[in-house]
């Protein structure tokens, strides 16, 4: 029997077609035809990606605040390892958003030619306490109809503070979350099966109609955002082995270089527990700590989930011919931190996630087909470094809880 190619193969060779054919119709002038013929599956694939996502961060939020459930248990533990989670993630914002708007303001970013304007009309006009106003529904369906993605979240943190608080009442809901949650994943697995169709079409379609000088402008984008990551390894996964853990940062990288690089190839957290369990262990990680700290850091950790997030948003942004304001960009370090937690911890679900930010951002989701084309090539260094998040994690959290042992 002939073996499958895999999902990435298929992914590459859909890119390199996709550019082909891009190229060769923005030379012969054929840029309608991408147009009429090839944009409406990417069309299809960015409509899954919409009808999906209020589903996923819904059920995702809620699983998640039910496996608090066993924080309690774990008490301390939790506590600060989710305290280490949401600190590193937010840093990672701001990292992400700094890089992005310095490589913006070398004006590497391009502002492109779109047909249809894109939306752009919640983030500008509203101000910081109406924006606090506008996050509490008045109505659930209606939150769900329009796709308001801060809303969906408070009512995932209601509806799942209240099932916990419920109790053995709750626990039909409970399993109701957590089935309902199995089938989303599974629907969310086989979108991203589609992804050959949608990166081929797009990608010809976004070269045949913006020419070639976009390849350059996805490479610096591309660039931009490994910067974040390796500045955010460099600077907050360094100090952390170093000042918490006592460890030496190149004892640390050269330990959890397994993982890395398996999380690297296969760009997926989930994945990739195992070896980073083995990578924490040998670090001197608690093993009962590693086991609680690197389970939950690849459902809710996603460092580089954020900074992805963070820069394609003003990446995006820019191509509207959008600038931010400062708050706006406070907005967005919330609603990446959040959706990277969202985020499950395999392939190409940060992408998912970003419609949800630029949704919240009001930003028109469709963009996301500009740089949907080259996502593989950033979930491949994302989920290296939300791996090494976790395993950063794990031997803190054992350092703070064995300090705690030796003095009582
Ligand atoms: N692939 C990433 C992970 O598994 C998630 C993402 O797509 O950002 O950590």
């Amino acid at each position: 029997m002939k073996k499958k190619m895999s999902l990435p193969v298929q992914i590459l060779i859909a890119l390199a077609a996709g550019i082909a054919v891009g190229l060769i119709c923005s030379a012969t002038g054929l840029e309608g035809f991408t147009a009429s013929y090839l944009k409406p599956f990417g069309d299809i694939f960015v409509n899954l990606l919409k009808f999906i996502v209020v589903p996923v961060v819904l059920l995702s939020m809620i699983d998640g605040i039910l496996s608090m459930d066993d924080m309690k248990k774990v008490g301390n533990v939790g506590w600060k390892t989710v305290a280490y989670f949401l600190c590193t993630t937010a840093i990672a914002c701001v990292i992400g958003l700094v890089f992005a708007n310095v490589f913006n303001s070398m004006g590497v970013f391009p502002k492109l030619a779109l047909e249809e304007g894109a939306v752009w009309d919640k983030a500008t006009s509203a101000n910081f306490m109406d924006t606090i106003k506008g996050i509490f529904p008045s109505n659930m369906w209606e939150a769900f109809r329009t796709a308001n993605m801060l809303q969906v979240i408070v009512i995932a943190l209601f509806l799942g503070g209240a099932i916990m608080a419920a109790g053995e009442k709750g626990k039909l809901c409970r399993d109701l979350v957590s089935s309902g949650y199995a089938v989303i994943e599974k629907l969310m697995n086989f979108i991203i099966s589609l992804s050959p169709i949608g990166v081929f079409t797009m990608m010809a379609w976004v070269v045949a109609t913006q020419g070639a000088a976009i390849l350059g402008s996805l490479a610096w984008v591309l660039l931009c955002a490994y910067l974040g990551y390796i500045v955010h390894a460099v600077l907050v996964y360094s100090l952390s082995a170093q000042v918490f853990a006592g460890m030496s940062p190149a004892k640390f990288f050269k330990s959890a270089f397994p993982a890395m690089m398996f999380a690297f190839s296969s760009t997926s957290s989930a994945a990739t527990l195992p070896v980073s369990k083995e990578c924490a262990d040998e670090l001197g990680a608690d093993g009962d700590i590693s086991s609680f700290v690197l389970p939950l850091g690849s459902t809710i950790n996603m460092d580089g989930t954020a900074i992805y997030q963070c820069v394609a948003t003003i990446f995006l942004a820019t191509c509207a011919g959008v600038s931010l304001s400062l708050g706006q960009m406070v907005t967005i370090v919330v609603t990446a931190t959040l959706a990277s937690i969202g985020t499950a911890g395999v392939s190409g679900a940060g992408m998912i996630m970003l419609a949800m930010v630029l949704t919240a951002m009001g930003i028109d989701v469709n963009l996301i087909m500009i740089i949907y084309g080259v996502d593989r090539l950033f979930d491949m260094g994302r989920t290296c470094l939300n791996v090494t998040g976790d395993i950063a994690c794990s031997i803190c959290v054992s350092k703070w809880e064995g300090k705690k042992a030796v003095k009582k």
